[in-house]
């Protein structure tokens, strides 16, 4: 077996490379299809929960390999139980949020599972409104550390996993949403190959309506997704339909404008065929009057998209306020009689500060930095 001084986080490989990482160690090739499935279908926390496996192989991978285990150091779950956050500490102690959010359709009875995951530590776009925003940039997040958010709440939830769900993940977690910390298109590499694990039929199975990527709008990124297609839902963060207020809302504006923009959502959405997801949080007095409202119609004319409304989480000192929910219904009602289809969502777990960095800023003051 060739020397391996830093063990290999299995979750940054897909399949195929497990499978040269398994023939690299002296293995058959075959030992990594049930390595696949502990880790994806069982879940499993540890080498010594694989249990079929040679004590051999368990020996080699437990010498070479680990299983990116990231470390809680803070879980809250809401009053009502619905949504749970989590504070990881990574491996050279900075720290990334997480969030797993319940829902049951009261008339059909179905159940959604979405985690929310980071990508990124910090965020360099800077929007004002955001906590991520307001930490700075530090580092992108490897391929393992995204992936091991997924699995920590799939670990986290396995006993509880009712028998004709467990090991589907299709099944039992619904989506995947890439709108915790970070702009993931300005960590392309190890998203996409995030994306390819999750995806992957031997990874996590899930398909490409079940994983949503939200940005902020990186013009060139839009472009190669077009381009390479990749599969998953996106979802395009405008706020504002006019370039003054969004240079002010979304900074990253400034170098991509929405006559660039705006090219870029269409020809994706040409190329794919796909629809996209136009996030609007309402701020008040802000971006929330009707004359907004018919500016943003104006600018998604023809767009293939429908508009996901949520009213802001307010952060810390800021002088972002959230919209009233009377005014953002008329808001809502302005656009669907212009025939887009929106969504007013109802912003989750309010009480144990879901919005995305606002866990881990509040940590930041308390300690006066990463631990
Ligand atoms: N960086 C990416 C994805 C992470 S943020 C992006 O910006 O799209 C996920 C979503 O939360 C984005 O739509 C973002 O604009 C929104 N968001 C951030 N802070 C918010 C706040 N205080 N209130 C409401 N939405 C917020
Ligand atoms: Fe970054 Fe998104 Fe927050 Fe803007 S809203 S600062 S892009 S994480």
């Amino acid at each position: 077996m060739p020397e391996i001084n830093n063990p290999v986080n299995l979750l940054e490989l897909t399949p195929v490379q497990l499978k040269e990482f398994v023939k690299l160690i002296g293995e058959p090739a075959s030992s990594a299809e049930r390595i696949l499935k502990y880790i994806y279908r069982e879940y499993a926390a540890g080498f010594t929960e694989m249990s079929d496996l040679d004590s051999s192989l368990q020996q080699k991978l437990a010498a070479g390999a680990d299983l990116g285990e990231l470390a809680p150091l803070e879980e809250l779950v809401s009053a009502d139980a619905q949504t749970r956050k989590v504070l990881f500490r990574l491996n050279d102690f900075n720290t990334i949020e997480s969030t797993i959010m319940f829902f049951k359709n009261p008339g059909s009875g179905r159940e959604r599972r979405t985690v929310c995951i980071s990508s990124q530590v910090g965020c360099a776009v800077g929007c004002r409104f955001c906590a991520t925003g307001q930490q700075g940039f530090v580092r992108n997040l490897s391929t393992g550390e995204i992936i091991g958010q997924i699995l920590f709440f799939l670990r986290r939830f396995r006993d509880q996993m009712p028998a004709p769900v467990k090991g589907k993940n299709r099944a039992w977690l619904t989506n995947v949403v890439f709108m915790g910390m970070g702009e993931p298109l300005a960590n392309y590499d190890n998203v996409r190959q995030a994306i390819a694990i999750i995806n992957s039929p031997k990874g996590m199975g899930m398909g490409f309506h079940q994983v949503t990527l939200s940005t902020s709008g990186l013009v060139p990124q839009i472009r190669r997704i077009g381009a390479e297609n990749l599969q998953f839902q996106l979802a395009v963060s405008l706020h504002a339909a006019d370039d003054v207020l969004r240079d002010r809302l979304v900074p990253v504006n400034r170098k991509y404008p929405l006559s660039e923009l705006m090219p870029a959502c269409r020809e994706y959405a040409a190329k794919t065929g796909r629809n996209i997801f136009i996030e609007y949080a309402l701020f008040e007095n802000i971006n929330d009057s009707v004359g907004e409202a018919e500016k943003l119609m104006h600018l998604l004319d023809g767009l293939p998209c429908s508009i996901n409304l949520i009213t802001g989480n307010p952060i810390a000192s800021s002088e972002f306020q959230p919209s009233s929910r009377e005014v953002a219904l008329i808001f809502q009602k302005k656009l669907i009689a212009g025939g887009i289809r929106t969504m007013l969502r109802v912003s989750r777990g309010t009480d144990i500060a879901a919005g995305c960095g606002q866990l881990r800023s509040r940590w930041l003051g308390q300690r006066g930095g990463d631990i």
